[in-house]
């Protein structure tokens, strides 16, 4: 048979040896599980944050204790110039990026969408997609073959949430930007894929549930209990990392067994 198929794994014995990650939200939640995991597969991080220095500086230093390479940037990434910045200090840092993971979001849960405000509109809007949309843009230039962009998207962009309208459709227009994005660079060679959490036990949750919602979150699903964040990371892992080289467009679902229509 010519050429001979290639059988060897991909990764290196670290998944994510001499890569250069950002993670937006990398300070809290899901984004810290990510960081810590993909210290520990061999990574150097950027991690971006919006003003919770305390939170930043705990994962820094447990990323620190896996040996890897941590910058940390504070600032709002619904504002373009910051994005731009953010790819900036990236490449002073670390002259490359292999890993740009769109994670950071807000949402301010209502019970009608009469009670949803134009600020509040734009305010999610801004936060959750089009700040992806500007570190994509940004990115984009120092993004070289084999490089990956990962976005985190929801279980509620495929089966809608009535108390978090704005925030659903973000997240709707996530799924369909990781779907043209990935279109358009597939012949590059730069992958972007994205992950759809069910329920996930971060401070999200308490902070914007009320506490009845809070003390049963996450025992609608099959499984019958919210994910830990670090039962969502191994998915941007793989997605990260070489191993996932023929997969773009996809999203992975760690949702605890709800079936969705793709
Ligand atoms: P989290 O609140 O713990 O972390 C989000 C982080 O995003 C914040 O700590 C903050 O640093 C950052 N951030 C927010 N606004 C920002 C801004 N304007 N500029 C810069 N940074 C900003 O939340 P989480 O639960 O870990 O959520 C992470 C991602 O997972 C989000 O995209 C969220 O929509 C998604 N998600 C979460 C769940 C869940 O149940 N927790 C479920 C599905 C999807």
């Amino acid at each position: 048979m010519r050429p001979d198929p290639d059988y060897q794994p991909r990764a290196t014995r670290l998944r994510l040896e001499r890569k250069v990650a950002l993670i937006t939200g990398g300070d809290s939640g899901i984004g810290r599980a990510v960081a810590l995991a993909y210290a520990k597969e061999g990574a150097d991080l950027v991690l971006s944050y919006l003003s919770e220095d305390d939170d930043a500086k705990t994962t820094e230093e447990a990323a620190r204790e896996f040996g890897a390479k941590v910058l940390l940037v504070r600032g709002d990434i619904s504002d373009e110039k910051h994005c731009k910045h953010l790819i900036g200090e990236t490449i002073r840092e670390y002259g490359q990026l292999d890993i740009l993971v769109n994670n950071a979001a807000i949402q301010y849960p209502q019970e009608s969408i009469e009670k949803i405000t134009a600020i509040q509109l734009h305010k999610t809007f801004a936060t959750n997609i089009f700040a992806q949309f500007y570190l994509c843009k940004a990115a984009l230039p120092h993004l070289k073959a084999g490089s990956n962009i990962i976005c985190t998207t929801s279980v509620t962009a495929y089966r809608g949430s009535g108390h978090l309208i704005d925030y659903a459709s973000t997240k709707g227009a996530i799924v369909s930007f990781v779907r043209s994005l990935s279109a358009s660079l597939a012949q590059k060679n730069i992958r972007v894929n994205g992950v759809a959490p069910g329920p996930v036990w971060t401070p999200l949750i308490p902070a914007t549930f009320p506490a009845d919602h809070v003390s049963e979150f996450g025992s609608d699903v099959p499984m019958g209990r919210a994910a830990e964040p670090n039962e969502i990371a191994p998915a941007y892992v793989f997605l990260g990392s070489d191993d996932a080289s023929y997969i773009t467009g996809q999203i992975i679902h760690p949702n605890g067994g709800e079936i969705i229509n793709t």
